[in-house]
């Protein structure tokens, strides 16, 4: 069995990033710039946002966020949104979620300029990836194939179960595995999923994305199986520091020593889900969608 060190590979990546970044501003181009918007207080957004920040100073991004007040109206964000599509300075932007409550996520993801939407979660992106045009992927699921790609984890012919069916991860997971040069056979399982443990049981590689703490239990997994723990829960804890701790969506500890590969949480696909961001920021830095 071997741990999948999403840290590593992340590390390697931003580096090569940064490379290309050089190479690009060697031949006269601007510094890629990044922008994200952050509405309101949400501490895990706050940090994530910081996150971004830090790795845009990495790899030789220009950055900036823009905090805005949890009072913010629906139509201020739209305008500040109006504003960065105008901005020709500007090769990328996200929009942290969640938003408050008063604010319509699908308006605000339809408002940003499809080839500024360095999250790819337009709707027009999605039409893009799924018919294998160039396109901004989704952090999650393109990150998950920079793992694929980086252990050389064979994908051809083998069935993939993905556990989830979210627009940002389950569904465009199960949609780019089953695409040519990945040639997975895909099952894309749900909260209405009949015989869902011998579903699982039937997979070659297992992406766990239900957000259920250690759902996936050992009598599921098949010897052998790759997994990919996609889940994050947040449990209180008395044996660490801060008093919580992450867990998965697989029940670690019991399935390791079945499988072939596996991915620890914290640690494996959270890492690497940040270099998407990257990747697409050159991308568009670049034109290339
Ligand atoms: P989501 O939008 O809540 O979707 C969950 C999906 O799981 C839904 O499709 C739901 O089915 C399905 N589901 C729920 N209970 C199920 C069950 N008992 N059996 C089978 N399917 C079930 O979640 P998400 O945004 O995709 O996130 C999933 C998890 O990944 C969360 O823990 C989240 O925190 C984590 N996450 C991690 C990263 C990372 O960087 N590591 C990134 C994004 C998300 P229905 O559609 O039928 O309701």
């Amino acid at each position: 069995m071997q741990i999948i060190d999403g840290k590593e590979v992340a590390a390697k990546l931003r580096k090569e990033i940064a490379t290309e970044v050089e190479q690009w501003m060697a031949a006269g181009h601007p510094r890629p710039y990044l922008v994200a918007i952050l509405v309101g207080n949400d501490g895990a957004s706050q940090t994530y946002v910081g996150h971004k920040e830090k790795c845009c100073n990495e790899v030789g991004f220009r950055s900036t966020v823009l905090r805005l007040p949890e009072e913010t109206t629906e139509a201020q964000l739209l305008a500040e949104i109006a504003q960065l599509n105008a901005d020709p300075e500007v090769d990328g932007f996200i929009v942290q979620l969640p938003l408050p409550k008063h604010i319509s996520e699908q308006k605000v993801i339809e408002a940003i300029d499809p080839r500024k939407d360095v999250d790819g979660f337009h709707p027009v992106n999605t039409g893009r990836m799924i018919s294998g045009l160039p396109a901004y992927l989704p952090a999650t699921p393109d990150g998950i194939l920079e793992l694929l790609r980086h252990y050389k984890i064979e994908t051809a012919g083998k069935h993939c179960v993905v556990i989830g069916r979210s627009n940002i991860v389950g569904r465009p997971m199960a949609n780019l595995l089953s695409q040519k040069g990945w040639d997975c056979t895909v099952t894309l399982c749900h909260s209405r999923t009949q015989n869902l443990k011998e579903v699982v049981r039937s997979g070659d590689i297992i992406i766990a994305a239900l957000g259920k703490a250690e759902f996936v239990t050992a009598d599921m997994v098949k010897e052998g199986a790759v997994i990919i723990d996609v889940g994050i829960t947040r449990v209180k804890s008395d044996k660490t520091k801060t008093g919580w701790k992450l867990l998965g969506d697989v029940k670690f500890d019991e399935v390791a020593p079945k499988c072939s590969y596996i991915t620890p949480v914290p640690g494996g696909v959270g890492p690497i889900t940040i270099i998407s961001l990257m990747k697409n920021t050159l991308k568009a830095a670049r034109k290339e969608v």
